[in-house]
């Protein structure tokens, strides 16, 4: 699965809630606008229930009834002999016809609206009202009913037909205005269906969105899951891998010839130690504790090795003497750690005492001469080297002797090479009984020794050479063949500060003195 298809697959619910939201929203605004339409609805259909809807028609259709009526009953009392009766019928039609023509007074509730917009109409209506009353009073007050009924009579005709004109306008008017309601009306229903499609289109969107939203969070949910699965299993084998090779690793640390060992860097807390280290320390278990500096037998050296592997991380190879209860040298090496976030100390060491007596073997070799077992002429030069640079810097005196045996290929010829050599001997020996412990001897080549004299001038030096030259004339060689008697020669010189000399001039010098010693005689000192 690559890094696109998952970020694809995370982006897409960011932008499809983006979505969900604004349809939600869409929703609800139209919920509230359907809403509100359905209320203006209901309140106009309410207005359409309304009986006084058709008042103007009624009240008009009425009053052209009455008059109707009044003409009718003026009629009969014209024609009949009790006028009393007809008069009181009368008096009461011309009643209800006031009442009908003047509605504010009776039913002030009623109002007119058709009406106010036929100004025509209403002029004839106030026309007749006043009519009527008029003769409602004459009616009442006159002396003569008959002449009021004969006007009636003539009159109620043609009043009706003015008010048929009105009850027709009146008629139109209103069929016009319940037109124009029920167009509002239809207008508004159409506006409503408008606003409950766009409700419904609103919900289907939003109910498809919700159900693609679902599939998609179930396709991440799926994924998501199986990229656990993979991660787990993962996580498991790296584990496993990391164990096991934790475990390799305190396999070949503990069968390793090498001592190693983890400790805290802080407590000392020992987190391993391997058999080879536990032989070493005689011990037959891991101890609590381990400190690195009491393994070292220089304790000062130990500290040193501790701050060494604090300040830089690590020390390697580190020659020193461990475990002080039975020393041996070891090379040491160590790291510092991190393990469960704690400092440690990753010690390994291998015994390197055996490489070390050889090479002190191999060194003694190298510097020493194996018939006399004085220095040789190449650790002569190195240490002779080494005290004369000491006499220098301290301003010192120092001297050189060069000695060679007086007519050894005679003692050779006449006693054998083995005698001569015993001969070589028994002067080292001399030379060593002689001289002091500071002074430097070494054999040179053949019979010709050197021996360097520190803190020595020339007078120490001539007197040294002397007690020297004496004593081995004095010594006798008793060799397998008999004893024979043997001299030597020596030339010597003295450390010259200001002209710096070296070993090597000096010794040059000092040859010169002995070749100076053999020409004059033999067994003789020189200088
Ligand atoms: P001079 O008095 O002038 O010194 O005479 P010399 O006979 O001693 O002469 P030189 O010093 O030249 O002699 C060196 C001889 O030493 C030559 C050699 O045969 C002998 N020689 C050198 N090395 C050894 C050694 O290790 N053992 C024995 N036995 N003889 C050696
Ligand atoms: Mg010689
Ligand atoms: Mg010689």
């Amino acid at each position: 699965m690559n890094k696109t298809y998952l970020s694809r697959l995370f982006k897409q619910p960011t932008r499809g809630s983006w979505l969900t939201e604004a349809l939600l929203l869409a929703v609800i605004l139209m919920a509230v606008a359907t809403l509100y339409a359905l209320r203006i609805t209901q309140l106009e259909m309410h207005t359409l229930a309304k009986p006084q809807q058709n008042h103007d028609l009624w009240y008009v259709t009425n009053t052209a009834l009455e008059l109707h009526n009044l003409g009718r009953v003026a009629r009969k009392a014209d024609a009949t002999e009790t006028l009393q009766d007809a008069r009181d019928e009368l008096e009461v039609r011309l009643d209800v016809l006031a009442s009908l023509l003047k509605p504010a007074e009776f039913a002030p509730k009623v109002s007119k609206t058709i009406l106010h917009t036929l100004p025509q109409a209403q002029q004839t209506l106030n026309a007749l009202s006043e009519r009527i009353e008029a003769w409602s009073y004459r009616l009442a007050n006159s002396a003569d009913p008959a002449q009021v009924i004969q006007e009636i009579v003539n009159q109620a005709d043609a009043l009706s037909e003015n008010l048929r004109h009105v009850v027709l306008a009146v008629h139109i008017a209103s069929t016009n205005a319940q037109d124009q309601a029920r167009i509002k009306h239809y207008e508004h229903f159409v506006l409503l269906a408008w606003i409950l499609l766009a409700l419904l289109i609103g919900i289907t969107l939003l109910v498809i969105k919700l159900i693609r939203d679902r599939q998609i969070m179930k396709r991440l949910s799926s994924h998501l899951e199986a990229l656990n699965k993979r991660l787990e299993m993962r996580v498991n084998r790296r584990t496993r891998q990391l164990a096991e090779s934790k475990a390799l690793l305190m396999f070949i640390l503990d069968a390793s010839p090498s001592e190693a060992a983890l400790v805290n860097a802080e407590t000392g807390d020992v987190l391993f130690i391997n058999k080879t280290l536990l032989d070493k320390l005689e011990l037959s278990s891991p101890p609590e504790q381990l400190f690195l500096r009491s393994l070292l037998v220089d304790t000062v050296q130990g500290e040193a090795f501790l701050d060494e592997l604090d300040q830089y991380g690590r020390v390697d190879n580190w020659e020193a003497q461990v475990m002080p209860h039975k020393p041996y040298w070891s090379s040491l090496s160590a790291k510092l750690v991190e393990i469960e976030g704690k400092l440690a100390h990753l010690l390994w060491g291998f015994d390197v005492s055996e490489h070390r007596s050889l090479l002190n073997l191999l060194e003694t070799q190298a510097n020493t001469d194996s018939l006399t077992k004085l220095y040789n002429r190449r650790a002569f030069y190195k240490l002779g080297e080494q005290v004369l640079d000491g006499c220098k810097r301290y301003e010192h005196p120092c001297s050189v002797l060069m000695i060679d045996i007086d007519h050894f290929k005679q003692i050779n010829d006449t006693h054998g090479h083995a005698v001569g050599d015993e001969a070589i001997c028994s002067l080292s020996q001399t030379l060593r009984d002689t001289l002091r412990e500071a002074d430097i001897i070494g054999r040179m080549g053949g019979e010709e020794f050197a021996v360097l004299l520190p803190h020595t001038d020339q007078q120490q030096a001539l007197e040294s050479a002397e007690r020297l030259r004496q004593a081995v004339a004095a010594t006798p060689i008793n060799s397998t063949t008999g004893t024979l008697q043997m001299t030597i020669s020596i030339g010597a010189a003295v450390f010259n500060p200001q002209h710096s000399t070296t070993l090597e001039q000096m010794l040059i010098t000092a040859d010169k003195a002995l070749y100076q010693a053999k020409t004059t005689g033999r067994n003789r000192v020189e200088i």
